[in-house]
């Protein structure tokens, strides 16, 4: 399996100096050290699909700041959210429901870590270096794989990894998934509303570093019908109490409470997921909640070492690798710390 890919002709433009402005998409005349430095801005939303014609300007507030590794130096990548113009959240801003949520749950501590699984496909929509009008062998040596043949664009997947640690992203490894040109990074664990932070700058990220190989990004949960696992977003979560000593009560707990919404999450956790989740390839049936220890066939899976010790964290394997992890950490918040009044 081998590609080719075009040279970096940006490279020597990023040498030029660049005085004492900084790139944050719009150029700021001095170096960011405080979100209130960064202005509101708006743009039109009919060409996104996020506002009508006729009503078309939305609103863009600045939540977050990462430094930029594309650009280097002090320029920077911000992160913003949607609101239209009488005040109210855009139809895509997932993020304004999930940060009161979070406040409303800061004393339980909430902490993620979310493993982002994505297939790499060429330009003409083949799986990356798959043999021409063929398939590569059937899955077994490929899953955190080593070789020619056995992985695909590694040196793609480390460049993402530090432009990831460069921005400050808590990117916590990497690994060949059990399809060929299927990966994974893990982010986390981070907290609250971060995590939905994080996680969608990584994705960003990853798509930029990609397009330098001229490689596409798949996160469709079932990219390839057939002998093919499809990717996730599995969601390992914890509070406070759940990390102590004993913990473990606390985790049977929210699995209680988990399996009566197992509906409602399943709703928000992502497209398609029904293709994945058919109770093969490493996945609980998406009609049924089911929970084990170390089952990887289960909804929700809590790690071996967590039981033996009594403490630690859970594993909701449910969430597919194209949800929108506000969605995800909201809804995971709400169920198992406090009940939204209806
Ligand atoms: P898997 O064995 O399912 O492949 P990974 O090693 O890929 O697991 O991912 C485990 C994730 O769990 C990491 O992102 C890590 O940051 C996260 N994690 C570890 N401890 C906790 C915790 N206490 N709460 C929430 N997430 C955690
Ligand atoms: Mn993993
Ligand atoms: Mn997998
Ligand atoms: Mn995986
Ligand atoms: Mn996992």
């Amino acid at each position: 399996m081998a590609f080719s890919y075009h040279p970096d002709l940006l490279a020597p433009y990023k040498l030029l100096d660049q005085g004492s402005s900084i790139q944050a998409e719009c150029t700021i005349t001095q170096k960011v050290t405080n979100l209130d430095q960064l202005p509101n801005w708006d743009f039109d939303g009919s060409s996104t699909n996020q506002a009508p014609g006729h009503d078309s300007d939305v609103y863009l507030r600045p939540v977050a700041y990462y430094k930029d590794p594309f650009r280097g130096g002090d320029n920077i990548i911000v992160l913003a959210t949607t609101y239209n113009s009488d005040g109210t959240p855009n139809k895509t801003n997932f993020r304004h429901n999930a940060a009161k949520t979070m406040e409303l749950a800061k004393e339980a501590v909430p902490w993620f870590g979310l493993e982002q699984e994505y297939t790499l496909f060429d330009v003409d929509d083949r799986p990356l270096a798959w043999p021409k009008g063929g398939f590569p062998g059937p899955q077994g040596p490929y899953y955190c794989g080593a070789g020619a043949g056995r992985v695909v664009a590694r040196d793609l997947v480390e460049a993402h990894y530090r432009a990831c640690l460069y921005a400050g992203i808590k990117i916590s490894g990497i690994n060949a998934e059990v399809m060929p040109s299927q990966w994974e990074f893990q982010v986390g664990p981070c907290e609250g509303i971060s995590m939905g932070d994080e996680l969608w700058i990584a994705r960003y990220l990853l798509v930029r570093v990609a397009e330098q190989w001229g490689v596409k990004v798949s996160f469709h949960p079932k990219p390839l019908q057939g002998d093919w696992n499809g990717a996730g977003c599995h969601t390992n979560y914890s509070t406070k109490q759940m990390r102590e000593p004993g913990g473990i009560q606390a985790i049977h707990e929210a699995i209680k409470k988990l399996e009566k919404r197992h509906d409602q999450h399943i709703a928000v956790y992502g497209e398609d997921n029904e293709q994945r989740l058919t109770g093969r390839y490493e996945t609980g049936h998406i009609s049924q909640f089911t929970a084990g220890v170390a089952n990887r066939g289960a909804s929700i899976r809590i790690p071996r070492h967590v039981n033996e010790k009594g403490y630690g964290y859970l594993e909701d394997r449910r969430p597919a690798s194209n949800a929108d992890p506000y969605r995800v950490t909201d809804i995971v918040v709400e169920t198992t710390v406090w009940t939204r009044p209806h």
